[in-house]
């Protein structure tokens, strides 16, 4: 019996006899058999994202504030229902994506969202699942610029994050221009490779990016407080204020209670939160049947990690509360089952609106779009 890869090879040629090709031939029309399919499947499944999109109620509106969840998971370990953090941020329609965790490029696709309308990114820290999602968007964005054979069209794409952040966009630009230059080799992309990612590490605290929409602050939290002096200076981990006409909205990011990220947070209208319950963690033997869930080599280290270094249900009720904060949407949820417990536990604490957010649900702020009578609070879009 002769191996799959030669029968298929032989039945070619018995083919391309029959069809009156010649081998090379054969496969210089494959190869544009190959071309062609791709870019027909490209085309279909961009049409079947913008039908998915156009059934979607609330699409990004021209005016108010959206912010899309797209992965409300905390990592690193990935879930098989939620994806790991990310959302986007859409002011008068230009959307600005917080965060990217693993597998955020299939819910932009599942949201209708071209990634490479994305111009501006902002990651909180670079944890694997905050960070390790964008190698996957930045391979879709050069996609579209490459295709476009422009690249002097000055089209680019600015990453902001803590120190580090350069490192964490060249080496994925590094990784991903070795397959794009096989296309490129082949003539199918364009000859020359132009890096659109521009990198922008944040150092220090207070106001970090503006532009005619938004004012972006960062504030330093407390999620690497335990963290070695050395270490810590050079890696940070940040809390976002994001001002626009609309009102504020607060990313606290992955964080420990932090006097910092409550000052940050004073009258946001909305605190979007990670949120963590302890009591309801998998010790390390429940997590070892499954596979997805390696126990941590250092299960102590990890127990401090979560006391101390994330947002246990009741300081962000507390935090919510002393911050004044007109609404708290929560996501980044560890663990992610019965959300709703959530829920009720913060609001043990808190006495104003709370969410607990799923995947692909959108919030609407200064827009008539939301189920609130009042534009003013943040509520789910209709
Ligand atoms: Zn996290
Ligand atoms: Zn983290």
């Amino acid at each position: 019996m002769l191996p799959r890869f030669v029968r298929t090879q032989k039945l070619a040629a018995t083919a391309a006899h029959l069809m009156g090709f010649a081998p090379k031939q054969l496969r210089a029309a494959l190869r544009d058999i190959c071309l062609f399919g791709a870019l027909a499947v490209l085309v279909l499944t961009s049409g079947s994202v913008r039908s998915m999109a156009q059934n979607r109620p609330s699409a990004e509106p021209a005016k108010g504030v959206q912010i899309l969840l797209l992965g409300t998971h905390g990592g690193p370990s990935l879930e098989k229902d939620r994806s790991e953090p990310s959302s986007l941020l859409i002011v008068d329609g230009r959307p600005y994506l917080i965060d990217c965790g693993i597998g955020t490029m299939r819910r932009l696709l599942e949201a209708g969202i071209r990634s490479e309308t994305i111009r501006t990114i902002f990651i909180t820290h670079n944890h694997p699942d905050h960070a390790l999602g964008l190698v996957d968007v930045m391979a879709n964005d050069f996609l579209s610029v490459d295709f476009s054979r422009d690249p002097g069209s000055a089209r680019t794409f600015d990453i902001y994050g803590p120190p580090q952040t350069a490192e964490v966009v060249n080496a994925a630009y590094s990784y991903i221009r070795i397959p794009y230059g096989v296309f490129a080799a082949e003539n199918l992309g364009a000859s020359t490779l132009v890096n659109p990612f521009k990198a922008h590490n944040i150092d220090r605290n207070g106001l970090v990016y503006q532009d005619d929409k938004i004012r972006v602050t960062a504030a330093e939290n407390t999620h690497y407080q335990l963290m070695e002096a050395k270490y810590r200076a050079r890696m940070k981990s940040y809390a976002y204020r994001f001002e626009t006409p609309y009102g504020a909205i607060v990313f606290t990011g992955d964080t420990g209670p932090s006097d910092a990220l409550a000052q940050l947070a004073k009258g946001a209208d909305v605190l979007v939160s990670e949120v963590a319950d302890l009591s309801a963690m998998p010790n390390a033997q429940q997590r070892r049947p499954d596979a997805n869930r390696q126990p941590s080599p250092n299960e102590s280290a990890l127990a401090k990690h979560m006391q101390m270094e994330h947002l246990p249900i009741k300081d962000l009720g507390d935090m919510a509360t002393k911050a004044r904060v007109k609404a708290v949407l929560m996501h980044h949820f560890v663990p992610a089952n019965h959300t709703e417990r959530f829920i009720s536990g913060v609001k043990k604490y808190y006495a104003g609106p709370v969410f607990a957010g799923e995947d692909l649900a959108r919030y609407c702020l200064g827009v008539p779009g939301g189920e609130a009578a009042d534009a003013q609070t943040i509520s789910p879009c209709r």
